[in-house]
């Protein structure tokens, strides 16, 4: 990266996120373990899987039915003569040798097809009688045969290192017999939620305090980013408390700040960031929640600080920090998933910042429609809580009319 830009540095959503995309494209993941297949889901590949054979391994009917010369059935209805029956599991050198002339042998959905034969005709159009075969339709060369390594020759490389495992990938490991497969240590973060207000979930709060949730919520968002999610004690908004909890933090593999990035007389974040010579990339995206969030690196370790309010830790967790913490587990780069809806009613805003606020999707395949989950601003645990997407508004615009198709990142 170029000169590095002091606070403050405010940028728009893009050019934050290609900040950090920039960033966490140059980090490198961390050592390699072997786990069991079925504990492997959610974690990130360090190895590729290559096929250990052809797939499918030999030529395999995908219909009941019978195997057929697609030459035979030219005119239908046509009667062949039934010299066998192959099923899924038969051994291949208990073939029927070669289909000859006007001949059919029946098989099963996964069977091996015989020599000579070129397609499957469905039973359903079929009728029998002894050993003839009534054909009642034709079918062109190849129907419902899926050739011997169509799907992957022997060899070929099936997953790449640094996909997210997940229920497809673990199914390809199975097919091609690993029992275990390399995976990325996962990277540890470090949490401190900031606030001289907050105090543990375990503690009866007095009437001014309030309860920690951001470093739960948090720590809930690291896991599924794939990191480990190590929960510091929550610093006071005093200088000397907050540079020993920081200083612990930033011995793991990244740190999450919350709270103490805004204006406020007592938010010292960045001040004490800075004493540990921080570099910071930005001080402030043009956001909405989360305008203050900042991102930077400190003894040799990149951080973020996010603002406290609830939905605005949230946020910028997903739209920044995730990245990170996927690119230290090793996971490929990715751009940010969105999906589109329809708009179920009218929204109003202010133009200049992206905003993305809690909202609800409904409705299924073609009829999806996505409404706001209605908040009371960025402190709103509960709208969040029963909202299922953030709903994107871009900053140009002051009115989006129902009906409209509006970009949703789900949940
Ligand atoms: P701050 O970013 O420190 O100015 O905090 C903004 C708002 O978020 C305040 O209302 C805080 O009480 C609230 N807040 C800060 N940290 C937390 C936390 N860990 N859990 C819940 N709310 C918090
Ligand atoms: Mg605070």
């Amino acid at each position: 990266m170029a000169a590095v830009p002091q606070p403050p540095c405010i940028l728009t959503f893009e050019e934050a996120r290609a900040t950090v995309e920039h960033c966490a494209a140059k980090v490198n993941p961390h050592e390699i373990e072997s786990v069991k297949l079925l504990a492997a889901a959610g974690r990130v590949l360090a190895q590729e899987v290559i096929a250990d054979r052809d797939f499918p391994p030999f030529r395999r009917a995908m219909r009941d039915g019978y195997a057929v010369r697609a030459a035979d059935l030219e005119e239908v209805p046509a009667k062949l003569k039934v010299i066998g029956e192959i099923r899924a599991g038969a051994p291949i050198e208990e073939l029927p040798r070669e289909l000859g002339l006007r001949q059919a042998a029946g098989i099963m959905t996964g069977a091996p097809a015989p020599n000579g034969a070129d397609s499957v005709v469905m039973v359903e159009y079929t009728s029998s009688s002894g050993d003839i075969v009534t054909v009642n339709r034709g079918v062109v060369s190849g129907d419902n045969i899926v050739e011997a390594g169509s799907e992957a020759k022997k060899g070929q490389t099936l997953l790449q290192r640094g996909i997210r495992i997940d229920y497809a990938a673990v199914g390809m490991a199975a097919s091609v017999g690993l029992e275990s497969v390399a995976v990325y240590r996962r990277p540890e973060v470090a949490i401190l939620s900031t606030g001289d207000e907050i105090v543990d979930v375990s503690a009866q709060p007095s009437a001014h305090q309030i309860r920690n949730s951001n470093s739960y919520s948090l720590a809930v968002q690291v896991e599924q980013a794939g990191g480990l999610p190590k929960i510091l004690n929550i610093a006071r908004d005093e200088h000397a408390h907050l540079r020993t909890l920081m200083e612990d933090g930033l011995r793991s593999d990244l740190l999450l700040l919350s709270g103490g990035v805004s204006m406020g007389k007592y938010d010292l974040v960045e001040q004490v960031l800075g004493e540990f010579g921080a570099e910071f990339f930005f001080t402030g995206a043009q956001i909405q929640p989360g305008r203050p969030v900042v991102f930077g690196r400190a003894l040799d370790r990149y951080f973020f600080g996010l603002p406290g309010n609830p939905i605005s830790t949230m946020v910028t967790f997903e739209l920044f920090a995730r990245c990170m913490i996927e690119a230290l587990a090793g996971v490929m780069p990715q751009p940010l998933r969105f999906l589109h809806a329809r708009l179920k009613g009218e929204i109003k805003t202010k133009t200049g910042l992206k905003r993305f606020l809690p909202g609800l999707l409904s409705g299924q395949c073609e009829n999806t429609e996505v409404e706001l989950a209605g908040w009371h601003g960025s402190g709103d645990v509960a709208a969040m809580a029963r909202s299922n997407c953030y709903v994107v508004i871009p900053p140009d615009r002051e009115k989006i009319a129902a009906g409209e198709w509006v970009a949703v990142m789900a949940r």
